[in-house]
């Protein structure tokens, strides 16, 4: 179970609903999504059961409901680390914000920002700055949306850049990593091996499967064909072991 709020929908609001009609009758429509009637009625049970009435269904409310701390807690099997560029020009300093824009509009799923409590919808784990910098995007137990059917057992990991200065239309791709982007990568990637065991590889969005809806055209808008514009297995060949 992650933290759920307001504005977020999917499986775990479902159970949620289940939950509260069960112990409150609430009488809510179970169509996992969270909405205001999900919410007065989070917050009645809240009070009810002695919770702060946040409205956020957290590991203490999953726990009151009977979902043991285990349970809410359980990690996801992290099995790789797929790198990713934003396919912007070389030297534009794009923002994260600008990404969960992005990914807004694209309907990806949601996830409360564990900084802010913000809905967001950034596909990504991490976000590589220009200078450097290591934004932590979606939490790492919340499955990603960056690349179909990899999604379950990966973590996302996304630089800005991609294309080249003189790009008109996607398609003048370039590795355009700064020193310190290529520095952040490999200590992150260095991290994330420790912190994680089973991850047996580390590859690109291009090293999974390039045609996302099987109609045999690379979409302008999935710019996976040259994602992350570098050759991952190779550069990060020398940190798997085995
Ligand atoms: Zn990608």
């Amino acid at each position: 179970m992650t933290t759920i709020k307001k504005g977020i929908n999917g499986a775990d609001v479902k159970t949620l609903q289940q939950a509260l009609n069960k112990v409150g009758n609430y009488g809510l429509r179970e169509d996992g999504i969270f909405g205001l009637k999900t919410e007065v009625a989070l917050k009645d049970y809240q009070k009810k059961y002695g919770l702060t009435p946040d409205g956020i269904a957290g590991a203490k409310t999953w726990s009151k409901l009977g979902y043991s701390t285990s349970e809410v807690a359980k990690p996801r099997r992290i099995e790789e680390i797929i790198l990713h560029c934003t396919a912007t020009k070389d030297g534009v300093d794009y923002t994260s914000n600008s990404i969960n824009a992005a990914h807004k509009a694209r309907k990806f799923s949601t996830y409360v920002d564990p900084k802010n409590g913000e809905v967001k919808y950034i596909g990504y784990h991490f976000y590589i700055r220009l200078d450097g910098t290591i934004e932590e995007c979606r939490p790492i137990n919340v499955r990603g949306c960056h690349a179909v059917n990899h999604n379950a057992n990966s973590i996302g990991i996304c630089y800005a850049g991609g294309l080249d200065k003189t790009d008109t239309n996607g398609t003048k791709i370039k590795d355009t990593r700064t020193t310190a982007q290529k520095e952040a990568i490999l200590t992150l990637c260095k991290r994330l091996l420790t912190e994680y065991p089973t991850i047996k590889r580390i590859i690109g969005h291009r090293d999974t499967s390039p045609d996302l809806n099987g109609n045999g055209v690379i979409e302008p808008f999935e710019f996976i064909k040259g994602c992350p514009c570098f050759d991952a297995i190779t550069e990060y060949k020398h940190l798997i072991k085995g």
